[in-house]
């Protein structure tokens, strides 16, 4: 398990610098990312959530195996777009609908260094389409009015200290406790399917009223 990067951390707003070499260092490093993925009970995990500054995620969907993106770019689009609820591992229990494209096409290298183009819709065109933006330093609540984005993080709090901190330090528990408590909702990228459309929030005062977009 790598200790997770929480918002408000820097790393989590900066543009991820591409991948030069895919090794047996960068392989190990996916299959740690996958695991640590698991183990905060994710769908979805980027580089500079793990604190590597590196154009690189791993995805694992229900009914499927999991993926990793290594120097991707999303090639097409559909012009069909849907809002699901979505939440992040960095932003624990901060949920909300974002409308995104339903269908994708992404290019990218994976874990041996081929290259690969795939198709994806569904919930795994949505993860995609979350962790691609980690990349790009911008979070899920970025894509929020500022009105919004301020009225959902006014109870969040990031957690204190990472749990493998937690578990290596003599301390009460509470990383444990915290993890715990969110086990349930620590869900990187989506939550649950939300029918609701309306309440979703995209363009005016959206992401291009947020600083973070400027970068992308
Ligand atoms: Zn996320």
């Amino acid at each position: 398990m790598i200790p997770l990067v929480y918002h408000p951390d820097t790393r989590l707003t900066t543009v991820a610098g591409e991948v030069k070499t895919i090794d047996q260092d960068l392989a190990a490093l996916t299959r740690s990312m996958v695991e640590t993925m698991h183990g905060e009970k994710g769908i979805g995990l980027a580089g500079p959530q793990v604190g590597r500054m590196d154009r690189l995620f791993v995805v694992h969907v229900p009914n499927d195996e999991p993926r990793v993106f290594i120097n991707p770019r999303i090639v097409a689009a559909s012009p069909d777009e849907g809002a699901y609820e979505e939440g992040c591992l960095s932003i624990p229990g901060v949920y909300a609908d974002i409308r995104r494209p339903l269908e994708i096409t992404v290019e990218a290298y994976n874990e041996a260094g081929d290259p690969f183009r795939l198709d994806a819709d569904g919930i795994l065109a949505r993860v995609i389409q979350h962790e691609y933006d980690h990349l790009d330093g911008v979070l899920f609540i970025d894509r929020l009015t500022q009105r919004k984005r301020e009225r959902l993080l006014k109870s969040y709090r990031a957690p204190l200290r990472s749990r493998a901190e937690a578990d290596a330090g003599a301390d009460d528990g509470h990383g444990h406790e915290r993890a715990q408590e969110h086990a349930h909702e620590r869900v990187d990228g989506y939550a649950r399917e939300s029918m609701d459309t309306t309440d979703s929030e995209r363009g005016g005062g959206g992401p291009q009223s947020s600083s973070k977009w400027d970068r992308s």
